[in-house]
């Protein structure tokens, strides 16, 4: 749509972004009879899945869970072809959803909300835009993605490179070839564990620049199976009920009442081959204390390293790719195909960037410490600025006051990860202090929706024109948050979770790490309460 197209006056919410939080945003509050807008940078539905069109990209948590549950019927009639549907089925589901539902018509592509006010004589927020839209709105809903602002490291000389530059995370839509190409791939976090296969089966010679070895599980990926899709249908309503009340938001992560070390070393051996033998990020809930306890998470961290010693041939490279610098799942944990067996082939080479840093971009390829590599294509598969990026690219202020980029200089604070005390009427969808990075994101969002709904319904039915987070509950909250994942390994390891990728970042561990069901029933709580922790103004 224009922005002509709908009246600016009169709006209820303006939601940015049209990925799986944007697109249930508008759905649901329309349902509840308000006008809303929503703004997307690109010119089509999907979010993550619009964007990262390289080649090997799929979801890691499974279809039949990563995929809506707030209409029985879409979920029943869905057909995911594989048990980790690719990128495009991911895309197709989002534009049918958008169809479906008929959300096209609240939208307004290629266009980037630049600066949001908020004024509070009117109690009303005003958005601006890239194209020049200014539109008013009661309330202001963030749905712009955890991981949807790309990092390019800033590599000097990067624009004197003669051949192709790409980020996984703004993939060409008309796809590249690189058949007969030398390429390059930066990084090996999820997207270069992805990516790194599929470049590898079609390029003259891959070269990966890796600072940091990762770890990776099986994803044993197949067609659905016809079996486990009946089954998973005929009990969804349940499925979804238990992936609610769930730490990761996944029904089918094991809820393990034992720890690594409570158990003898030839049983826990077999519970990892079996494990290793199901594949999937659930592997690291097998016990419960992989996540807390340094010991417990040795043992599964060498399990990984003997798979990864196993797999690739040559004992030097094999070395190089086994992580041995923090505790497994603590840097977010990859789920491949074919991942380590890809470095058994004859055309793709490791270079350790750790031992001989990237010094610069040449016209002809990547300089380390070591030498000049040529290449012909080079892929950044670097990364994200994670969870406050998004959101800290928008100018936001309140009567002209600082922005909100000032407010979380020394790093993000929220109530619940939904509100930031001092910017009324303005929510956030997996905002930081929020589960949402660390579950399985639909089941987040769709719970963030639902919040924010029911909040807004409140709102309206007691005549409140002005709801903001209250600071000593902000303060509590955040306290909460770093208390908790202080309980756990995460905040060791340099990760996104931390900030730790972007330099100069403050170092906050930015999602809560309590579980998503703990963090869903203290949502409950407040709500219940009345809307603890938030003043309500009519
Ligand atoms: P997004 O999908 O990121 O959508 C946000 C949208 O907002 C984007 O389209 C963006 O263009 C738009 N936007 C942002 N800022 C502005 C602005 N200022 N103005 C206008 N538009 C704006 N999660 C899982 O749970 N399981 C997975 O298997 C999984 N796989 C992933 C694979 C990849 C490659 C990546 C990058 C992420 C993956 N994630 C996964 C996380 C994924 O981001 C979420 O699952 C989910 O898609 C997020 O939906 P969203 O709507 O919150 O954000
Ligand atoms: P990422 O996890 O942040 O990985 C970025 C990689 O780039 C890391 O290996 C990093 O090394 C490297 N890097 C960054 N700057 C570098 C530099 N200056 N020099 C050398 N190497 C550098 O990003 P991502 O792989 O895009 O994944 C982000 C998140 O998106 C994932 O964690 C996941 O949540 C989601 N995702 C999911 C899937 C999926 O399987 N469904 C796929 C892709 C993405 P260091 O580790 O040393 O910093």
């Amino acid at each position: 749509m224009k922005a002509s197209s709908q009246p600016a006056a009169g709006l209820d919410v303006v939601i940015v972004g049209a990925g799986f939080g944007g697109l249930y945003a508008i759905h649901k509050f329309r349902q509840q009879g308000l006008k809303v807008r929503a703004f997307e940078a690109g010119d089509g539905v999907g979010g993550t899945w619009y964007w990262n069109r390289y080649p090997g990209a799929r979801c890691d948590v499974e279809s039949m869970e990563y995929s809506y549950s707030f209409s029985n019927e879409l979920q029943q009639e869905w057909k995911w072809s594989e048990k980790y549907a690719q990128q495009s089925e991911i895309l197709r589901y989002a534009n049918h959803v958008a169809d479906r539902f008929e959300l096209r018509d609240a939208i307004q592509f290629s266009t980037r909300v630049v600066s949001a006010a908020f004024d509070s004589a009117s109690s009303l927020w005003t958005i601006r835009t890239d194209q020049g839209d200014t539109v008013s709105a009661r309330f202001f809903v963030v749905a712009g993605g955890c991981l949807s602002l790309p990092r390019m490291p800033d590599f000097p000389g990067r624009d004197s490179f003669q051949g192709k530059l790409y980020h996984t995370g703004t993939w060409p839509h008309e796809g590249v070839d690189f058949t007969r190409m030398r390429v390059g791939v930066i990084g090996t976090g999820s997207s270069g564990i992805q990516v790194i296969p599929r470049i590898a089966e079609q390029a003259k010679q891959l070269t990966v620049f890796q600072r940091t070895a990762n770890f990776s599980l099986p994803a044993w990926n197949t067609p659905m199976p016809a079996e486990y899709e009946a089954w998973f249908k005929a009990y969804y309503p349940a499925r979804r009920e238990k992936a609610r009340y769930s730490s990761a938001g996944i029904a089918n992560h094991p809820t393990p009442d034992k720890g690594a070390l409570e158990v003898s070393d030839e049983l826990r051996a077999k519970v990892y081959e079996a494990g290793w033998a199901h594949g999937g990020p659930g592997f690291t809930r097998i016990y419960k204390d992989i996540l807390s306890n340094e010991k417990a998470n040795e043992t599964m961290a060498e399990f990984v390293r003997n798979k990864i010693r196993q797999k690739v041939k040559d004992p030097a490279v094999a070395a190089m790719l086994t992580p041995t610098d923090h505790a497994i799942g603590t840097k977010r944990i990859c789920v491949d195909t074919d991942y380590y067996e890809t470095y058994n082939r004859d055309n793709v080479k490791l270079v350790n960037v750790r031992e001989h840093p990237i010094e610069a971009i040449t016209p002809k390829g990547i300089r380390t410490t070591e030498k000049e590599h040529e290449l012909d294509a080079i892929v950044f598969a670097t990364g994200y600025d994670a969870v406050t990026g998004a959101i800290l690219n928008i100018d936001i202020r309140v009567d002209g006051g600082p922005s909100l980029a000032e407010k979380w200089a020394h790093g993000p604070k929220t109530y619940l990860g939904l509100m930031t005390a001092g910017y009324p009427n303005m929510f956030m969808v997996t905002g930081p202090g929020s589960p949402s990075v660390l579950t399985n994101m639909i089941t987040s969002i769709e719970q963030h929706i639902e919040w924010i709904a029911d909040c807004l319904r409140y709102l309206g039915q007691k005549g409140i024109r002005r709801m903001e987070a209250q600071p000593d509950f902000e303060e509590a909250w955040v306290r909460h948050v770093n208390e908790v994942a202080d309980t756990t390994l995460f905040p060791r390891a340099n990760s996104w979770y931390t900030g730790a990728n972007i330099p100069g970042k403050p170092r906050v561990f930015l999602p809560y790490v309590g579980g998503h069901g703990v963090y869903r029933m203290k949502c409950a709580d407040v709500a219940f309460k009345g809307y603890e922790g938030f003043t309500l103004q009519a």
